[in-house]
């Protein structure tokens, strides 16, 4: 299944749904509520081209791991941490596929790094590794904007990396991905800039979830971004940024005047 989240073009409340068929054909199944416990199809379909979809999920916090492929850790000069760096964003970080994010004032480094996000389905706290599948509902694209200037002048990672706008997620949930294994590319006005695969993260799916849930309870809708591949870099305003998954999709980002 694709879930998504939007409101009709013209504008109305927001509403879960299913995405079925593709291109033109595509149709959006409206759901009643939310998509977690149980699926439950209202019958209402709307054209693709007849909604606006949001970020797909509405979490209660984004976790994010830092330096999870060692490539991208040594091209900024880092090493590979033995314990894993985690950070956070917020709900005020989240938008959703197509957004135009401003380019903050704080920052004349602002870069893109395109990410696998998972998304949790169910409430959970001190999952093992083994249990991680169960409490996944599916995996959309992330673009972990940062202020790398402000992340690197301040010592926690807040402000460069969780300022408004700053975590694009979409443009779908995909329900059926293998995630381990998927390859990951990131263009810039068209320019690939990123060429990586999910087989090269330094802790894989199961292992990201299960550390962060071992000090925190996740909730349905919360999101873990698992680090991003070698090749990030800055943007500017007039920036297009692509980031595509296989088998998930291709999560689009423009870049305007803050
Ligand atoms: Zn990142």
């Amino acid at each position: 299944m694709r879930i998504v989240r939007y409101t009709p073009a013209a504008g109305g409340p927001a509403s879960y749904g299913l995405l079925e068929g593709d291109g033109e054909e595509a149709v959006v199944v409206a759901l009643d509520g939310l998509p977690y416990e149980a699926v439950r199809p209202t019958g209402e379909r709307t054209p693709l081209a007849e909604v606006t979809l949001l970020a797909p999920v509405e979490p209660s916090k984004v976790l994010a791991f830092g330096r999870n492929y060692a490539e991208h850790a040594r091209e900024l000069g880092n090493e590979v941490p033995e314990i894993p760096v985690v950070f956070a964003k917020f709900s005020t970080s989240v938008v959703g596929p197509g957004a135009e994010v401003g380019y903050p004032a704080l920052t004349s480094n602002l870069h893109f790094e395109g990410e696998l996000a998972v998304v949790i389905g169910r409430r959970c706290t001190r999952v093992s590794p083994e249990q991680v599948a169960e409490v996944v509902i599916g995996y959309t694209v992330a673009n972990d904007l940062t202020m790398r200037d402000l992340q690197r002048a301040e010592k926690q990672w807040t402000r460069a990396k969780a300022f408004d706008g700053s975590c694009p997620l979409g443009p779908w949930v995909e329900t059926e991905v293998d995630p381990s294994a998927l390859g990951l590319r990131t263009t810039v006005n068209g320019e690939v800039r990123q060429d990586g695969t999910t087989a090269d993260m330094l802790h894989d799916v199961a292992a990201c979830v299960s550390f962060v849930s071992q000090a925190m309870t996740l909730l349905p809708g919360d999101v873990v971004l698992t680090g991003t591949p070698a090749g990030v870099g800055a943007i500017q305003v007039g920036d297009e940024v692509a980031v595509s998954i296989d088998g998930i999709g291709t999560l689009v980002t423009r870049i305007v005047a803050g």
